[in-house]
C-alpha cells in the first residue's frame, strides 16, 4: 500500500460530519439528543399516507424523470408563487434534488472553477465547506458576530476580489438563528449585481420564522432572478427528514447548470416520496402556520430551561436551533464541553467552533435543537439543570 493518505487532501478534516459524531455519542450514552437536528415526531399523517399509496400504485418505484416528477415540479412551482409571488416554468426552473445537501452539491459543482472564490456566512453549515473543496474553489468567510450574528455589509464589500464567483446566503440561518431582513437582501443583492456576482441561497428553514421575522428569498428582489440559485428541502418544513426531497430553483439556464451536475450524483431522486411532498406542498395554511406557532412554543421552553440551567441564550429569530455561550460554565472549549456533556447530564448538543475556519471564533457556542416532544425538551431541561 502506498504511503499516500487515502482521503482525497480536499477533504482533509473533513472526515466525520460533527452531526454524525454527536449522534454517535448520544446513541452511546443513552443522552436526549439535542444535537443534530431532527424532529422525534413525524410529518403529517395524509402525507405519509400519499407515500405509501404511491408506492402501492406504482408510482415512482422505477427511476423517476430526472429533474423530479412532474407533479411536484408544479408543486414546488406553485408554492414559490403562493408564498412569495416568484413565477417558475416547472419544466425549465425547477429541479427536485436528494435532499438540499444533493442541491447544495450538485450547485457548487456546477457553477464552480477551480479557484473560484465563494464568500459563505461563518459559522457555516458543514456540507459548505466540503462541497466548496470538492469544487476545487475557496471558501470565503463572512463572520456573523455574537451577539445578533447581523452580517457586515462593509466587511463583505470589502471581501469580494476579482476572483469571487459567488455568494453562499443561508437565511434562516444555521446555527445562530439569524434571519436576514429584506433591507439587508437588498444591500446584499447590490454588491451582487454591482459585481456581477452569482447567488445561491438554502432557505430549508423557509417555514421557521419566529416574532415577527419573516423570510424573503433574494431571488424575489430585482435584479437578482437571472443571478440566483435557490434551494430548499422538505426534510424540515414537513418533519421528513429522512425522505430526502430537495429542489432548486431559479432561471432556466441555471437550473440546466445545476441539472447536469446532478445527473452525474444520482440522476435520479426517491420516487414514491416525490409524490407525497407534492402533496405536503399544497397542504393548506393553517399547516404552516401551525408548524411555526408550535416550534415557536418550543423555542421559548428550552430559551428558557437553557437560560435557568446558567447558559447565556442567543434568541433565534428562525431555524429550530439555540445557539448558546458556556463562558458561565468556564473556560472550556465547546467541543470538549460538548464531547462531556453526555455523562455530565445526559443530554447531546453540537459545538459551533466547527462551523468557524478558526475554532477560536466559536470557542465558547453549543448549540441545541427544540424540535423534540415538549415532554423530552422538559425532561433536557431539568438533566440540563444539573450542570450548576
Ligand atoms: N442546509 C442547511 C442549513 C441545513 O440545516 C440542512 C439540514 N437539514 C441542509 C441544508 C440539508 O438538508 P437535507 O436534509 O434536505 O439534505
Ligand atoms: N441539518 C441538520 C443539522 O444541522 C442535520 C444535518 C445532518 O445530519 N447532516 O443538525
Amino acid at each position: 500500500m502506498k504511503t499516500r493518505p487515502l482521503l482525497n487532501r480536499r477533504l482533509d478534516g473533513l472526515g466525520t460530519t460533527i452531526f454524525a459524531e454527536m449522534s454517535a455519542l448520544a446513541t452511546a450514552t443513552g443522552a436526549i439528543n439535542l444535537g443534530q437536528g431532527f424532529p422525534d415526531t413525524d410529518g403529517p399523517e395524509s402525507v405519509r399516507e400519499a407515500a405509501v399509496r404511491a408506492l402501492r400504485d406504482g408510482r415512482g418505484n422505477q427511476y423517476p424523470p430526472g429533474p423530479g416528477v412532474p407533479e411536484l415540479r408544479q408543486a414546488i412551482a406553485d408554492h414559490q408563487h403562493r408564498f412569495y409571488g416568484l413565477s417558475l416554468d416547472p419544466d425549465t426552473e425547477v429541479l427536485v434534488t436528494t435532499g438540499a445537501t444533493e442541491a447544495i452539491a450538485a450547485t457548487m459543482l456546477a457553477l464552480l472553477e477551480p479557484g473560484d472564490e465563494v464568500i459563505a456566512f461563518e459559522p457555516f453549515y458543514d456540507s459548505y465547506a466540503a462541497c466548496i473543496a470538492m469544487a476545487g474553489a475557496k471558501r470565503v468567510p463572512l463572520t456573523l458576530r455574537a451577539p445578533d450574528f447581523r452580517p457586515d455589509l462593509d466587511e463583505l464589500q470589502s471581501k469580494i476580489t476579482p476572483r469571487t464567483r459567488l455568494l453562499l446566503l443561508n437565511t434562516p440561518h444555521n446555527p445562530t438563528g439569524m434571519v436576514l431582513t429584506t433591507e439587508e437582501q437588498s444591500a446584499i443583492a447590490a454588491l451582487a449585481v454591482e459585481h456581477d456576482l452569482l447567488v445561491v441561497t438554502d432557505e430549508v428553514y423557509e417555514h421557521l420564522t419566529f416574532d415577527g421575522a419573516t423570510h424573503v428569498p433574494i431571488a424575489s428582489l430585482p435584479g437578482m432572478r437571472e443571478r440566483t440559485v435557490s434551494i430548499s428541502s422538505a426534510g424540515k418544513t414537513f418533519s421528513f427528514t429522512g425522505w430526502k426531497i430537495g429542489w432548486v430553483t431559479g432561471d432556466a439556464p441555471l437550473v440546466a447548470a445545476v441539472r447536469a451536475a446532478k445527473q452525474y450524483l444520482t440522476f435520479v431522486s426517491g420516487g414514491p416520496f416525490q409524490y407525497a411532498i407534492a402533496e405536503a406542498l399544497a397542504l393548506p395554511d393553517a399547516f404552516f402556520t401551525g408548524f411555526r406557532e408550535d416550534m415557536r412554543r418550543k423555542r421559548d421552553l428550552l430559551a428558557e430551561g437553557l437560560r435557568t440551567a446558567g447558559f447565556r441564550v442567543y434568541e433565534p429569530e428562525g431555524t429550530y436551533f439555540i445557539t448558546t455561550d458556556i463562558s458561565p460554565f468556564g473556560d472550556e472549549d465547546a467541543y470538549t464541553f460538548c464531547r462531556a456533556l453526555p455523562e455530565r447530564c445526559g443530554v447531546a448538543a453540537v459545538p459551533n467552533s466547527v462551523f468557524y475556519d478558526d475554532p477560536e471564533a466559536g470557542r465558547s457556542q453549543v448549540r441545541f435543537t427544540f424540535c423534540k416532544r415538549d415532554d423530552v425538551l422538559r425532561d433536557a431541561v431539568e438533566r440540563l439543570a444539573r450542570l450548576g
